[in-house]
């Protein structure tokens, strides 16, 4: 297969982080072959997708994400962390079965192409993540996930408490079927919940298997200052701290939020590549605090985006967490902090680094993967351009801009339409399941 985007201005996040005008994007078998002027022309027959007067860029990377949880959107209002869990997300991932997890799934990746992201880091609930990766399958989304580890922990239901080595065994039998398939575009990866949730011996024994296996690691860490205090009871050490001397850390490992963390701590990510998943919805709407972005980046801590899950945000939605982004750090540090470009970088190459797919993912440039993403700017709310169609993106585009989606080359969205996923079903399905988990938990 092989397509041309013709007469496109380009955002390539290459490494001279250069914007080409007018120019083409050659995709044979998947991949970015080429990047030019007049390239419709060639041997192999080419399709072509017009591009004039549009912005094409990385396919946005979500570094921290729950499907399992977008059917719990708009369920869990006015609630600290832990009482959140607790409370109703806990209980409402408990009440999942296999049918309702896929539907939750499909609304997932329906919201997420439709908004232009095209890969992400999603932590699944215990059980059923067999349904969230064929999800993923069908409608070809890029995912690299994991179910979430819970052997331990104050307030878990009994349907999401597991042993320490149901729990191990559960996440080997899904690297076995799942890590590296369709074509490398699913990969595994363990997901213990957070310190709260998990013994000693179950993170010890995460931290060798990831080794051992290659695969990759994504947990919470120090997001709320109430979960620090019972980490420090619980293990006498700081959240990271802890987790870098279990073997928890490293450029394999990627910890969401990081609100509240010691200078050792900040030192131990940056000297470990340890990368940081900044959640700004979220951490506003659970009270969690903000989390000191510009220090971390300006320390050269790797730090990518998130939407996190739709009941603390409540939408996955990368246009607003790189606006969040971009603005709530500014009133403590300076209008010029969080550049529009350092903001794009951590939705898009950050995004790569946390599926440690740096070299995959993240800019386009010939040889990487076609995860793109066609944006139509000419509308009110984001015009007039402007100079700087970075600054464009980040602070006046919103999902409604995007027109078209490719991963892996293949079109999954033209001209605002899902081509894999039905999204009136996706919508129907919806409502169904997250009603009758609604009536389960009352
Ligand atoms: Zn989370």
């Amino acid at each position: 297969m092989s397509l041309v985007i013709e007469n496109a201005t380009v955002v390539t996040m290459n490494a001279a982080r250069e914007v080409l005008r007018g120019v083409d994007v050659l995709i044979e078998d998947g991949r970015i072959a080429r990047i030019g002027r007049n390239l419709r022309a060639g041997k192999r027959p080419r399709q072509t997708l017009d591009a004039s007067g549009c912005v094409v860029i990385p396919g946005f990377v979500h570094g921290h994400l729950h499907a399992c949880q977008t059917l719990l959107r708009n369920r869990a209002d006015g609630l600290e962390l832990l009482d959140w869990l607790r409370e109703r997300i806990w209980p409402m991932e408990a009440a999942h079965d296999f049918a309702s997890m896929r539907a939750s799934a499909d609304l997932t990746f329906a919201e997420l192409i439709r908004g232009g992201s095209t890969a992400a880091l999603d932590m699944g609930t215990v059980r059923h993540t067999d349904a969230i990766f064929e999800s993923a399958r069908d409608c070809g989304f890029r995912l690299t996930g994991g179910k979430a580890m819970m052997d331990a922990g104050q307030g878990v239901p009994a349907g999401l408490r597991e042993s320490t080595k149901a729990s191990i065994d559960e996440s080997l039998r899904l690297i076995r079927d799942w890590h590296l398939s369709e074509g490398g575009r699913l990969r595994y990866a363990f997901a213990p919940r957070f310190v709260l949730s998990c013994t000693e011996e179950l993170l010890r024994e995460v931290a060798a298997q990831a080794k051992a296996l290659g695969v990759r690691i994504h947990t919470h860490a120090s997001e709320n200052a109430t979960e620090c205090d019972l980490v420090r009871q619980r293990t006498g050490r700081d959240n990271v701290e802890y987790f870098h001397d279990l073997g928890v850390s490293g450029k394999h490992v990627t910890f969401a939020h990081c609100v509240w963390l010691t200078a050792k701590e900040q030192r131990l990510l940056r000297e470990t590549g340890t990368v940081v998943c900044h959640c700004p919805s979220s951490n506003l709407k659970l009270a969690s605090g903000v989390a000191r972005i510009p220090e971390l980046l300006a320390d050269r801590v790797q730090v990518c985006l998130g939407a996190d899950g739709a009941p603390c945000n409540n939408n996955l939605d990368m246009f607003v967490e790189m606006r969040l982004a971009a603005l709530i750090h500014k009133p403590r540090t300076g209008p010029t902090s969080m550049s529009a470009q350092q903001v794009l970088e951590m939705a898009t190459l950050g995004g790569a680094r946390a599926l440690g797919l740096e070299d995959e993912l993240g800019s386009i440039e010939p040889g990487k993967r076609a995860d793109l993403a066609v944006l139509e700017l000419d509308c009110p709310h984001s015009t007039p351009g402007g100079e700087d169609v970075v600054s464009q993106i980040v602070y006046s585009a919103q999902s409604q801009n995007v027109r078209d989606v490719l991963i892996d080359g293949r079109v999954v969205m033209r001209d605002r339409t899902l081509r894999t996923l039905d999204l009136d079903a996706v919508l129907e399905a919806a409502r169904t399941h997250a009603q009758r988990i609604a009536d389960a938990v009352a």
